[in-house]
């Protein structure tokens, strides 16, 4: 009995195997198709100073829909993109993208920047420089306004990634560290890299409390991305709670839905002029042990 049970749990997993390398086939297969296609939307989120609240640019982010089914998250598909070692024509097609919808609006904002993701090789991609290169020129804009976001779960390990890193740093664009916390934490390695502003994760706006209640965590974390010379941007803001707390310890630049929700370019433009939530900062005497 005992074997025909090892037997037929054999026979259950090789068929459940069977049944995800099946579907992982048919999302390449797809996949493949909207790459040619070019389907992917892209979605905008706000990135304010909550403080004087002023909208100071935004998070690009992808979207895709298959013809035939509902949104699929891009936590799911671009780890597929970048198995099938196709990521670097998603981060061109992101670039352009964001040219085309708001170059004439960035143009007009010459303050305003559009935070775009990218992967360690388009750092050392020539194809991914000349695609920088030709949106700007095209529409006319500084190398400040387009940012690249780099999560901290794929650190930038070869040198020929680091020295691409550097020249675009050297040209103007500015690197944003996403997801910080979550991944390689690496302190020395930050150091040497040109970051200027570190994303704090999402997970540790959402392990805050009342704005007057200490978290040491965050506390601490805060004060070592301080310590080495980089802004803050929190992620995940959801509340007016959370946001009076990052504003109480002294952090400006906040995204989140409680300022505003990714949002389709036609959308998002009217409301990037106008003034989003500001963060009620509490008298810091009420700071408490939690
Ligand atoms: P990310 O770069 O950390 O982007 C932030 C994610 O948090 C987005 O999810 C956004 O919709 C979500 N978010 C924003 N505010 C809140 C909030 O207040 N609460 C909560 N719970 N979530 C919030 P999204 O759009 O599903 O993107 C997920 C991840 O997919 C991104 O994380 C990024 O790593 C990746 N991604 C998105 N677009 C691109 C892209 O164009 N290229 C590449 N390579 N990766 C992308
Ligand atoms: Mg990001
Ligand atoms: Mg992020
Ligand atoms: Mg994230």
């Amino acid at each position: 009995a005992a074997a025909l049970a090892g037997a037929l749990a054999a026979a259950l997993l090789a068929a459940g195997w069977r049944a995800r390398r099946f579907r992982a086939t048919a999302l390449d297969r797809r996949l493949t198709e909207a790459l040619r296609e070019r389907a992917f939307t892209l979605h905008y989120q706000p990135i304010a100073d909550c403080i004087d609240g002023r909208v100071v640019g935004a998070e690009a982010l992808i979207r895709w829909t298959p013809r035939d089914g509902k949104p699929v998250p891009p936590d799911v598909f671009i780890p597929v993109i970048e198995a099938m070692g196709r990521i670097g024509e998603v981060s061109c097609f992101v670039v352009e993208q964001v040219g085309r919808e708001l170059g004439g609006f960035l143009r007009d904002r010459p303050g305003f920047s559009i935070s775009v993701n990218v992967h360690p090789a388009d750092l050392a991609s020539q194809t991914f420089h000349a695609c920088l290169r030709t949106c700007l020129e095209r529409h006319g804009l500084a190398p400040r306004q387009l940012s690249l976001e780099l999560t901290e779960r794929q650190p930038v390990t070869l040198d020929a990634e680091l020295d691409g890193m550097q020249r675009l740093a050297a040209r103007g664009h500015q690197f944003y560290l996403d997801d910080f916390g979550t991944g390689h934490s690496n302190i020395v390695r930050l150091d040497a890299m040109p970051v200027h502003r570190v994303k704090l994760d999402r997970h540790f706006t959402a392990s805050v409390g009342a704005a007057g209640a200490r978290n040491p965590i965050v506390e601490s974390t805060l004060e070592m991305i301080r310590e080495t010379g980089r802004d803050v941007v929190v992620e995940g803001i959801e509340t007016s709670d959370q946001a009076s707390y990052f504003a109480l310890r002294g952090v400006r630049l906040m995204q989140g839905w409680w300022i505003g929700r990714p949002v389709p370019a036609a959308q998002f433009m009217p409301l990037a002029d106008r003034p989003t939530p500001v963060a009620t900062v509490p008298d810091a005497a009420t700071v408490t042990a939690a």
